[in-house]
């Protein structure tokens, strides 16, 4: 069997400063031109998160401090 690196398999990430965004399906650019409706996304505490339409993972910027700040 071979190892399969499907690179199609992994999802896009995209390195954002705000912890607050939104979506359209569109951040990927060429070839990944999906779009949905617009959504907004909250990134959490864990620094990431993705999008339930288009799959893109959003990472939140070393040094930018998530929303859900628990102090
Ligand atoms: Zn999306």
């Amino acid at each position: 069997m071979s190892s399969s690196a499907a690179n199609s398999d992994s999802p896009l990430t995209i390195t954002v400063q705000s912890s607050q965004l939104h979506c359209d399906g569109t951040a990927g650019g060429e070839g990944h031109s999906l779009g949905h409706p617009r959504i907004y996304l909250n990134i959490s505490a864990s620094g990431k998160v993705a999008c339930p339409y288009c799959g893109i993972l959003y990472q939140l910027a070393a040094g930018a401090k998530p929303l859900a700040s628990a102090h």
